[in-house]
C-alpha cells in the first residue's frame, strides 16, 4: 500500500509538490481553508475586470513545464505562454523613460540613446549576475542546505574557489554602484531586491542573481493571465488524483513520539504517514504545532516587506503603459529607510501591472485593469486605515504628474489589498510576500529546511522555507521537498 501524505495548505508549492508525490506513488491528499486555491497566487473580479491578485511577473516557465512532463502530459495542451520582448517601462520624474528590452543589443541601444551609458556596460553586469547563479544556483537553490552532503560536492569547490566574485560581504547597491555612474542605472539594479521583498542598502551582493532569471531566461505572460498557473497544475493534480479539500482549516498537526501521525481539520483527525506544511513557517509552528517550541531563527527572521495593492478598472487605454510598468521614487534609500521604520515614504515607487494589454477578456473595451502596488512594511501594528488614505493621494498624484493626467474620476471600480487582508487571506505572517527578507547575509542559512529536524516525517514547502519566496523558488521548494519525502517510499 503507497504511503499518504497529507498537505496543508494548497499554494503553488503546495500544488507543485502534490503533483510531484503523486507521480512518485505517494497518496495525496490537501487541505485548504479558502474555497478556492492558489494562495498568493489567486485572482479578483470586479464587474467587467478580472486582476491576478499576487504575482504578475513571470519568469523560469520551464520550471512549470517540468510538471507536467513528468506527468507524461503535454504543457503546451493545457499551458500556455508568450516571452516579453518589452520587460518592463520604467518612468523617471524629470521625464526619462526606459525600455527593458530582453534583447541585450536592443536594450544596450536603447541606454545608451536615453541614459548616455556607454555600451559593454549592461553586458558587464548581466555576465557578473550569471557567474553568480553558474556558482551558487545548484547548491542554494536546487538542493536542501541543510543536508551534509549538499556541502561535499564539486559545485560546492568550485564556488569556494571564486568565492570573492560572490560579493556576499557587499551590499547590492555597493555592488551596483561599481558597475554604473549613473543613477538611474543603479536603481533599475536596486530594484531587483523587491523581488524577494528585500532591501538593497542591505542585501548582500550575491542577490545580483536575480536579474540573471529576468534578462537572461526572459520574462513571460501565461495566456489567459497568472491565474492559468494555478489553474492548470490545480487540474493536473486532480487529474493524477490528488484529493483537494476546500473550506477545510488544519488546526493542529498531530504528533505522538515525535512523529507526525496526522491532522486535526475542524476538530476531525486525519491520519497520515507523512506531513508537509505549506502554511506560513511562523504561523505552522504558533498556531499548529503549539506543543513544540518555535525554533529561536523562526521567531527572530526579518520579514520580507509586503504590498499595498489598488486594483483600479480604468475607463481609458494608456498606449504609453505596457504590461509592467514602473514610475521610481525620487530618493530610492528614502523609501527604504521608511520603510525598514514600518512607515510609507511619501514618495514610493509605482508599480503598474496591466493584463488587459495582453488579455483582452480582462476588461472591457477601451478600458484596463490596473494593477497599482507599491511595496510596503509588514504589519506590526501600524494604523494602515490613515497611512492608505495618504498612500492613495500620493500615488495618484505621482501617477498624474508622470503620465500627465488626472487618474482619479477614470477609476471605476476598486479593489484593495493591505499586509493586514495578505495575511487574512493566506496566513502569511504580518502579510509579508516573501517569506523572510534576506537582508542578511546568512539569510540563505536561517530560512527554514524542507524538513523537522526534531519531528520525523514532517515537513516544509513553500515560500516562507528554503530556498525561498516568488513562484520559481516555490516550485523548486517543492522539488527539493518531493526529493527529501521520496527516500521514504
Ligand atoms: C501582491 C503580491 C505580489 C507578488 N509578486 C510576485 C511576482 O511578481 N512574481 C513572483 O514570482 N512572485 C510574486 N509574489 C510571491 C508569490 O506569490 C509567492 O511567493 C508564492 O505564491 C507563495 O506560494 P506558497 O506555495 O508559499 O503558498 P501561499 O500562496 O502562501 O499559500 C499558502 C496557502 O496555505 C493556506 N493555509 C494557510 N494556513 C492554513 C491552514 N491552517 N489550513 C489549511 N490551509 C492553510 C492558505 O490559505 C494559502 O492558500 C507576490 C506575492 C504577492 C502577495
Amino acid at each position: 500500500m503507497s504511503k499518504k501524505t497529507i498537505i496543508i495548505g494548497s499554494g503553488i508549492g503546495a500544488i507543485a509538490l502534490s503533483i510531484r508525490l503523486k507521480t512518485k506513488g505517494f497518496q495525496v491528499e490537501v487541505f485548504e481553508s479558502n474555497d478556492y486555491v492558489g494562495g498568493k497566487l489567486s485572482e479578483i473580479t470586479n464587474r467587467n475586470y478580472r486582476f491576478d491578485a499576487g504575482p504578475s511577473l513571470f519568469t523560469m516557465p520551464h520550471y512549470v513545464d517540468e510538471l507536467f512532463e513528468l506527468a507524461n502530459e503535454n504543457p503546451r495542451a493545457h499551458f500556455d505562454y508568450q516571452e516579453l520582448e518589452n520587460i518592463c517601462n520604467y518612468f523617471w520624474e524629470d521625464g526619462t523613460r526606459l525600455s527593458a528590452y530582453k534583447n541585450i543589443d536592443k536594450f544596450e541601444s536603447e541606454l545608451e540613446t536615453k541614459l548616455k551609458i556607454p555600451k559593454g556596460q549592461l553586458k558587464n553586469i548581466l555576465e557578473d549576475s550569471q557567474l553568480k547563479y553558474e556558482l551558487t544556483g545548484k547548491i542554494f537553490l536546487e538542493k536542501s542546505i541543510h543536508q551534509l552532503k549538499t556541502w561535499w560536492s564539486k559545485d560546492v569547490l568550485k564556488a569556494l574557489l571564486r568565492f570573492h566574485k560572490l560579493d556576499i560581504f557587499k551590499s547590492m547597491h555597493q555592488v551596483n554602484e561599481a558597475h554604473f555612474d549613473n543613477k538611474k542605472m543603479v536603481q533599475f539594479f536596486n530594484r531587483f531586491a523587491t523581488y524577494n521583498g528585500s532591501n538593497p542598502y542591505k542585501a548582500s551582493g550575491i542577490l545580483n542573481i536575480i536579474p540573471h532569471f529576468e534578462h537572461h531566461f526572459g520574462a513571460f505572460f501565461p495566456k489567459g493571465g497568472m491565474i492559468n498557473i494555478t489553474k492548470s497544475l490545480y487540474l493536473l493534480a486532480k487529474r493524477l488524483g490528488v484529493q483537494f479539500h476546500l473550506n477545510a482549516k488544519v488546526d493542529e498537526i498531530l504528533v505522538e513520539n515525535n512523529k507526525a501521525i496526522g491532522v486535526s481539520v475542524n476538530g476531525k483527525t486525519n491520519l497520515s504517514d507523512i506531513v508537509i506544511s505549506n502554511m506560513d513557517i511562523y504561523p505552522t509552528y504558533q498556531r499548529l504545532l503549539k506543543k513544540q517550541k518555535t525554533p529561536s531563527s523562526v521567531i527572530k527572521n526579518e520579514r520580507s516587506s509586503s504590498a499595498l495593492i489598488f486594483y483600479w478598472g480604468i475607463k481609458k487605454s494608456f498606449p504609453q503603459l505596457d504590461l509592467h510598468n514602473i514610475l521610481f521614487s525620487n530618493n530610492y534609500k528614502k523609501e527604504f529607510d521608511e520603510m525598514a521604520n514600518g512607515r510609507i515614504d511619501d514618495d514610493p515607487t509605482i508599480y503598474i501591472h496591466i493584463s488587459s494589454k495582453y488579455h483582452k477578456d480582462d476588461a472591457p473595451e477601451a478600458c484596463e485593469n490596473w494593477f497599482v502596488m507599491i511595496n510596503v512594511p509588514h504589519n506590526n501594528g501600524q494604523d494602515w486605515d490613515t497611512m492608505i488614505q495618504l498612500a492613495k493621494k500620493n500615488i495618484i498624484n505621482k501617477i498624474n504628474r508622470n503620465l500627465n493626467t488626472s487618474i482619479e474620476p477614470l477609476i471605476e471600480t476598486e479593489n484593495i489589498l493591505d499586509p493586514r487582508s495578505i495575511e487574512l487571506r493566506t496566513s502569511s505572517f504580518g502579510g509579508s510576500l516573501y517569506g523572510t527578507a534576506s537582508n542578511d547575509m546568512m539569510a540563505a542559512f536561517n530560512r527554514h529546511a524542507n524538513f523537522s529536524k526534531k519531528i520525523k516525517n514532517l515537513y516544509f514547502c513553500g515560500g516562507s522555507v528554503h530556498p525561498g519566496g516568488g513562484i520559481p523558488l516555490c516550485l523548486l521548494s517543492a522539488k527539493i521537498t518531493a526529493e527529501l519525502i521520496s527516500g521514504l517510499k
